[in-house]
């Protein structure tokens, strides 16, 4: 069976794709096949002499890649990567950006096309041994379409394939990430705006202050290691903008939701409804999220969203494991 294949966003396209062995037979066609299979090998040149019917194994002239599911979705209409797309990317700057983090600038061909609004991410596709990847997700700090950069802020918390990928990163390296990815960005419709956050959320609420409209209120309470990792929103425009750090100076650790918990139970909030913003480790977002309620906040006012599991590595698609 043959087919053409292109991906018109990196402007490559597989002359002949040849499907050498079916699937699991539940379905007809390649295409439909790939998303029916857990993960697809996709091998470049001549096929192996010895390849015989049953393997999953595709034939792609040219190319050498791995794809999975995540990959096959960029760009797809109605699905939930309909408005990304897959960039090449390339380290032009990195380096130190405080004692917890580096700051990381890329380019890509195409860039400039990027449609992304403040508190999107980039989805890193880091690599590992072998052909495999996994998915990392980092907030997108700052998007200049005309210098054609993007720069993203990493916390550089220990250990794992995103941390290892960014803190070796130097210019000239380069690795793909789909992208935008985020639906959690400012609500134009809110009459004031609270953001709460640790270190992971601190590049996103950032941007987002960034961003908001002349005249705004609001608040952010960020929890990072110690004054050194403070950072300061480049400019704003919003009228009332209060910025709570909450240093953890070796009091606490990294993922204990006690903090950033009694900050919320104590902020003032302004008059009028408002929206909140909550990017931190998993069981720290719940009980914001559940603090939040207790004060009257309604569920509709709460944007949540889990970066991290304390003790756990992230899924292979760059979100925290669900609970089990
Ligand atoms: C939408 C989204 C946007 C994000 N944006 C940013 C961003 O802009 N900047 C940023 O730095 N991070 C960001 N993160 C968080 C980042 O993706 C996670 O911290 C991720 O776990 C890092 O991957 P890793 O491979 O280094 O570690 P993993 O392999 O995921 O984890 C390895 C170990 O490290 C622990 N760990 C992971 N993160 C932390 C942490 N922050 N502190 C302490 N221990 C940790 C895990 O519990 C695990 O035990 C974002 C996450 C999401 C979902």
């Amino acid at each position: 069976m043959e087919r053409r294949r292109s991906f018109p966003e990196t402007g490559t396209s597989f002359p002949a794709v040849r499907v050498v062995a079916r699937g699991d037979g539940t379905t007809s066609g390649p295409f439909a096949r790939l998303q029916n299979l857990a993960r697809v090998r996709v091998v470049v040149g001549d096929p192996p002499r010895d390849w015989g019917t049953g393997r999953q194994e595709f034939l792609v002239n040219q190319q050498h890649m791995a794809t999975d599911r995540l990959l096959d979705m960029v760009g797809r209409p109605g699905g939930p990567l309909a408005d990304a797309a897959l960039w090449h990317l390339e380290v032009i700057e990195a380096g130190a950006l405080s004692p917890s983090f580096r700051r990381v600038v890329v380019t890509a061909p195409g860039i400039e096309g990027l449609q992304c609004a403040p508190g999107q991410d980039l989805m890193l596709r880091v690599p590992l041994a072998g052909d495999k990847v996994v998915n990392r997700r980092y907030t997108i700090r700052n998007f200049d379409a005309a210098e054609r950069k993007v720069v993203v802020d990493v916390s550089l918390h220990g250990k794992g394939p995103g941390t290892d990928w960014i803190s070796a990163a130097g210019t000239g390296d380069r690795i793909d990430a789909i992208g935008p990815r985020g639906k959690i960005t400012l609500r134009s419709d809110a009459d004031w705006h609270l953001f709460v956050g640790d270190e992971t959320g601190m590049p996103g609420t950032l941007a987002m202050i960034e961003a908001l409209p002349a005249g705004s209120t609001a608040i952010a309470l960020l929890e990072v290691d110690g004054p050194a990792d403070e950072q300061e929103p480049e400019a704003s425009r919003a009228d009332r903008l209060n910025l709570h750090w909450l240093d953890r100076s070796g009091r606490s650790v990294p993922g204990d939701p006690d903090p950033l918990l009694e900050a919320v139970a104590g902020v003032d909030l302004p008059t009028g409804v408002g929206h909140v913003y909550v990017a931190a480790e998993a069981g720290v977002v719940r009980g914001v999220t559940r603090t939040l309620t207790e004060r009257g906040l309604q569920p509709d006012q709460i944007s949540g969203k889990a970066y991290w599991r304390r003790g756990l590595p992230n899924a292979e698609h760059g979100e925290p494991t669900k609970e089990s």
